[in-house]
């Protein structure tokens, strides 16, 4: 079997003297749809800061398509083609639906394959289209997450982590952007989707990783883990 695209081995990571991760190890194969799923404060989002390079980790192994990236600056490991949508969005305030797409792809030189990506986006997004002149943080929430999903794209990573796709949206939008990621996903981009919301996660991704209080607690396909007994009543309500 070929590497995986993103390996994880033994990854200690925090915040000074606050550690949060303990001793994570996962895979993400090339073009799968995975997910992290865990409580509030179990550390999804410093795990996905820790591969981006906003933190550095204490030890252990973050290889990327064979290379290893753990330590990088967040700039070099955009570069090597992992991009990370923060929880909250991030948009610029003041600037363009359009003006923000196109920050998603500055570090990009072909211009025919930015327009490409752009029609792409576009499609998958019409709002988008229609808004594009809009100051992009002035849009509705599920509006500003499609586009930092979409200024995500237009970096052309090889690798996509979303943070809490879900978060603060409507059942019917968090439907619209599920679709919107199996869409992206069968362009043959690999996605690396971070939920608090497990119903949600499990019905888009095909791997899943839990964390609990720092520590991957349970992996497997999410067909099996939506069977088990313990992951229906912690997590899912059932
Ligand atoms: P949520 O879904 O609520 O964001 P999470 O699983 O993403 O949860 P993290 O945000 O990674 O969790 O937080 C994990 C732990 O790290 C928490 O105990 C949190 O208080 C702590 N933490 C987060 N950011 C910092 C920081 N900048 N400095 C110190 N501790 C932090």
């Amino acid at each position: 079997m070929s590497e995986p695209l993103l390996e994880i081995t033994g990854l200690q990571s925090g915040y000074g003297d606050v550690q949060v991760l303990w001793d994570i190890s996962l895979v993400v194969e090339e073009g799968e749809l995975a997910c992290i799923v865990g409580s509030n404060g179990a550390g999804k989002t410093t795990l996905l800061r820790t591969i981006s390079g906003l933190i550095k980790p204490i030890s252990g192994g973050v290889k990327f398509a064979g290379k290893e990236i753990g330590g990088l600056s967040a700039d070099a490991v955009l570069a090597q083609g992992v991009v990370h949508v923060p929880e909250g969005r991030r948009l610029f305030k003041g600037l363009s639906v359009r003006d923000n797409l196109l920050l998603g792809a500055y570090l990009r030189r072909d211009r025919d394959g930015i327009q490409r990506d752009l029609d792409f986006v576009f499609d998958l997004f019409p709002i988008l289209k229609e808004r594009q002149s809009q100051d992009a943080t002035t849009m509705s929430g599920g509006e500003q997450q499609m586009c930092a999903i979409a200024r995500g794209i237009m970096s052309r990573p090889r690798l996509l982590m979303i943070d809490e796709l879900s978060l603060g949206l409507a059942p019917r939008l968090v439907e619209r952007l599920s679709e919107a990621l199996l869409e992206i996903n069968r362009t043959g981009l690999t996605i690396l989707l971070v939920e608090q919301d497990v119903m949600t996660a499990f019905e888009v991704a095909r791997h899943a990783y839990v964390i609990e209080i720092g520590r991957i607690a349970m992996a497997g396909t999410t067909e099996k883990l939506g069977d088990d007994p313990r992951i229906r009543e912690a997590y899912m309500g059932l």
